[in-house]
């Protein structure tokens, strides 16, 4: 018998096998695919970190915990995951990038500076924004790479737990003294069961009543006109830029070497699909519209289209996360709805979910994220 089954090996169920075992519970994963897969949400190489976040501020205390937890991610791995490049959040004065990233800076005191358009240029000579637009640049922003970081969870969490892949959770019940789950494989007993599903939610927390929107989402990578040098993080930070109707684009310094490209995506923009109808095919007029939404912005970005990646963003109306004991199942706890901004949360969403399966609370401040809120 386990004390803790985690259904769901991806970015969240990945760093939650690892925090349960590094604590001493004897822990079972399974995963659908396998290892570090690219059919989920945690795919494509780079994930932006940022703290200045214009999500909300009650999300900075995680963002400050979760950087430490990175590094130790990486000491305790011996894995590259963590980039600092600086990061520049860029858009009218007034929009939600600009605006709500410096009422969590300034909440919260975090080193940042707020550049005009004149000086965004000079710093950053690849951007090349309108006169009305500004940036709020942080330092302590950059990326941290996915399949690294699921890997070294993975990885760290099989030294003391059971791992295995290709194996889906199809059925979980509650029962005198825990939970039983059923896999496509065999049935097991567990004391508690965390679901960490993606965008599997909607088969299996449809009892959770929260109407996630599974979104079919694209990451491109070009080869700037020009070459990638100017796009080295040195010269080129990550960004995310609103323009005046609201869209969000944003995008990484290359940093997979002189064929790699610099890759670059809408952050919403999503259609709507289910993990077994999305549309994995890219299309000539998706490549098109994003080389033109760059073309006046980053106007060397889109030189060569080289590839092209979807994903899925599960997403809840109000575009925070799910985390909690499950309402209906006391030995259960979910993690879901991560909404398109979950990775920079990983580790410390691993941290908070052995704290939820093991204490049944949690010191974190999560109350944002209870799945009982109202979602009218
Ligand atoms: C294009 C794109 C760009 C993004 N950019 C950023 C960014 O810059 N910064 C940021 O912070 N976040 C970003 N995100 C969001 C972030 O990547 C996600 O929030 C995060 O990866 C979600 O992790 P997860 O563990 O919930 O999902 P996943 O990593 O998909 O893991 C879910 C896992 O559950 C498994 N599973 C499903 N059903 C079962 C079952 N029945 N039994 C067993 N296993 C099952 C799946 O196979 C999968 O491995 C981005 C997402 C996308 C798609």
């Amino acid at each position: 018998m386990y004390d803790v089954i985690v259904a769901g090996l991806g970015g969240m169920g990945s760093a939650a096998a690892h925090h349960l075992s590094s604590r001493g519970a004897r822990v079972l994963g399974l995963e659908r695919f396998g290892p570090a897969h690219a059919n989920g949400s945690s795919h494509g190489g780079s994930r932006i970190i940022r703290q200045s976040y214009f999500e909300d501020p009650a999300y900075v205390p995680l963002l400050l915990r979760a950087y430490e937890l990175w590094e130790k991610l990486e000491r305790d791995s011996g894995r590259d995951l963590l980039s600092m490049t600086g990061g520049v959040m860029v858009g009218p004065p007034l929009s939600k990038t600009v605006a709500g990233s410096l009422l969590s800076a300034q909440q919260w005191g975090l080193p940042h500076e707020m550049l005009d358009a004149d000086e965004i240029r000079r710093r950053f000579p690849t951007l090349t924004p309108e006169p009305d637009e500004v940036a709020l640049y942080e330092a302590r922003a950059g990326f941290v790479r996915p399949e690294e970081t699921v890997t070294a969870h993975l990885q760290l969490a099989a030294a003391r737990a059971d791992i295995h892949f290709e194996e889906p959770m199809v059925a979980f019940e509650s029962t005198s003294d825990g939970v039983r789950v059923v896999t496509a494989k065999r049935t097991y007993e567990a004391g508690e069961l965390v679901i960490c599903p993606g965008a599997w939610a909607p088969d299996l927390l449809a009892d959770l009543n929260v109407p996630f929107a599974i979104e079919r989402q694209i990451q491109y990578w070009f080869d700037p006109a020009g070459g990638v040098a100017q796009f080295d993080h040195s010269h080129h930070p990550i960004y995310i830029w609103e323009n005046a109707e609201g869209v969000q684009v944003y995008g990484f310094p290359a940093h997979d070497g002189p064929s790699g490209g610099a890759k670059v995506a809408f952050f919403r923009k999503g259609v709507l699909c289910t993990p077994d109808t999305i549309d994995r095919t890219v299309y000539q007029d998706e490549i098109d519209a994003m080389a033109a939404h760059m073309a006046t912005r980053i106007p060397n970005l889109p030189g060569k289209f080289l590839r092209a990646a979807t994903c899925m963003y599960t997403t809840t109306p109000d575009e925070h996360f799910v985390i909690a004991r499950h309402p209906a199942h006391e030995r259960v706890t979910v993690a879901c709805g991560f909404s398109g901004h979950g990775f920079k949360f990983v580790p410390v969403v691993g941290e908070i979910l052995a704290d939820l399966a093991l204490d049944g609370r949690t010191e974190h401040p999560i109350a944002l994220f209870d799945p009982s809120r109202s979602f009218a």
